[in-house]
């Protein structure tokens, strides 16, 4: 087993995940199992308590995991499917720990930081590596080198580089800013953080730059000579057009060649023509539609990582350029509405908690639907699909959820029987993935190409089984069930011309070379070429 350990200084968080899952990609795509674990240094168990304003998109794993937006971008490039293990947090490090300090684990011996810390947190990452059969892992420690958070993730790097040796090598992501009045790149807060970083132990094998330009001759000089990286380790991780090209660029300067020579394995050519056809796509669209996302966090785009990502996809695959449009649910009236969604492609509500601009979704579900413009509800959209139905096409006319209405006389919308005494918010959602069956014929059937699926979830309420008839009978079609039939996972509306909204969040299992189907449906709707 080898490893790769990307740190990062002041300033990474522009695209430290990206650069390891790109790197993830290249080594892939030459033949080499690779995994990758997240460290997070805050103390929340998961993500799924944080605000999304605060920290961005909750992803969520296939096994329930709530956790860093970051395992997205693994698994979107990478391809595999990650679970709880693979984003270590402080937290779990902590609960681990103290649960063993309980249970008399170290009976007679003070707990420390080294070596008990430490030492859960390499076995964490060799288990990982062992059970994922990989030959190549790749271990992103988040936030800043120098932060009390992950200093003591970074100081059990430096004593499993005492244990692999070769096999394990240093990256160093830092930024290379070039402030305006300057006017030529500077290095020097690469220079402190690697400094940084060698008074903890670690010398990087390679320091990779983030800025806006390619790095310069200048520039590459000073950081090999000040931070003791050969020349040709210094690599540049400039702006690019997208994201996805970022494997290209890495590529063009021979950076996983580079990290399999460290690590002592064999270079091979790289595969990945079907990519590079799509980042041309995306690079180079013959058309363009506008679709409009209306939700609460339109402030924050990293709320809704995943839902963009997953219509980049869909563009790439359609040779269409995707904008986005956003729309705050909260600032609508009706006029409002009118003049917000006039004019787009394609409207999407997605997932979403609380009374806050519900009723300015419900507005606009309504406005897609008359108006018969491609609409995909998720989560909390499908939700509120059903209550602008209820309301608007069935004459029960304060439906509502008993999310936002306790009281409503149509709870078409309600919570789960089963969610009802639960006191713990963290962790106790219906969530990860749930298999469905569709019903033959459906459009979602023909979207998915099969008659049963898996989706992820993350939510506490369902369709009401009491109004399914009655809803029915207006015309909506629950077009996917739970295999039991007492869920509704997918409806959908016909003689619209893309009216579909799902339970789950498909954007969580969308990628590029896999565009998730409902989305690939509404963006070839919104193009007329369904
Ligand atoms: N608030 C809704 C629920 O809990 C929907 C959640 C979501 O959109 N993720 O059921």
């Amino acid at each position: 087993m080898k490893f790769v350990v990307v740190t990062g200084g002041v300033f990474s968080a522009l695209g430290k995940g990206i650069l390891t899952s790109s790197l993830g990609k290249l080594l892939q795509s030459k033949g080499y199992n690779v995994t990758s674990v997240k460290f997070d240094g805050y103390l929340n168990v998961d993500a799924g308590t944080m605000n999304p304003f605060r920290h961005g998109e909750v992803f969520v794993l296939d096994d329930g995991t709530e956790c860093d937006m970051d395992l997205g971008n693994y698994e979107r490039f990478l391809r595999i499917t990650m679970n709880w293990w693979n984003n270590p947090t402080g937290g779990k490090i902590f609960r681990l720990v103290l649960n063993k300090e309980r249970k008399g684990d170290y009976l007679g011996r003070d707990v420390q930081f080294i070596p008990h810390v430490t030492n859960e947190i390499k076995e964490w990452v060799k288990k990982v590596g062992k059970e994922a059969d990989a030959d190549i892992v790749l271990i992103e420690v988040g936030g800043t080198v120098g932060d009390i958070e992950n200093s003591y993730f970074i100081e059990a790097m430096r004593q499993l580089k005492m244990e692999f040796r070769k096999d394990l090598v240093f990256v160093h992501l830092t930024y290379v800013p070039k402030p305006p009045s300057v006017g030529e790149q500077k290095t020097k807060p690469t220079q402190h953080s690697v400094r940084q970083l060698l008074e903890m132990g670690i010398w990087p094998n390679f320091v990779v730059a983030r800025s806006e330009d390619p790095l310069s001759k200048n520039a590459r000089e000073k950081i090999a000579l000040y931070c003791n990286v050969d020349k040709d380790h210094v690599i540049s991780d400039h702006n690019v057009e997208t994201i996805y090209e970022v494997p290209f660029l890495l590529e063009e300067q021979g950076f996983s060649s580079k990290i399999l020579h460290e690590l002592g394995l064999e270079d091979r050519p790289v595969r990945m023509d079907k990519w590079g056809e799509l980042v041309d796509n995306i690079k180079r669209p013959d058309s363009e539609v506008t679709i409009a996302i209306v939700g609460k966090y339109t402030a924050v785009r990293d709320a809704y990582a995943s839902v963009i990502e997953a219509l980049v996809h869909s563009g790439a695959w359609e040779k269409a350029k995707v904008n986005v449009k956003w729309v705050e649910a909260r600032d609508f009236d009706d006029k409002g509405i009118e003049d917000a969604l006039n004019g787009v492609d394609g409207v999407i509500v997605p997932g979403g908690f609380g009374s806050s601009g519900a009723e300015g979704k419900i507005k606009a579900i309504e406005y897609a639907r008359e108006n018969k413009i491609p609409f995909l509800g998720l989560c909390y959209g499908f939700q509120l699909a059903v209550v602008e139905y209820a309301r608007n096409a069935c004459g029960m006319g304060m439906a509502n959820t008993t999310e936002i209405n306790p009281k409503t006389p149509y709870p078409v919308i309600d919570i789960l029987p089963e969610q009802r005494n639960v006191n713990e918010k963290g962790g106790t959602m219906r969530l990860g993935a749930y298999p469905a069956k569709l019903k033959p014929g459906s459009l979602v059937n023909r979207l998915y190409g099969n008659l049963e699926i898996s989706e992820r979830h993350r939510h506490r309420y369902e369709v009401n089984l009491e109004y399914i008839e009655k809803l029915e009978s207006c015309g909506l079609v629950f077009s996917g069930k739970s295999p039991d039939g007492r869920l509704m996972e997918f409806l959908e509306l016909p003689g619209h011309p893309y009216f579909v909204a799902t339970q789950a969040h498909p954007e969580l299992k969308s990628s590029l070379e896999r565009p998730a189907p409902l989305f690939l449906g509404l963006v070839k709707a919104a193009l007329g070429r369904l």
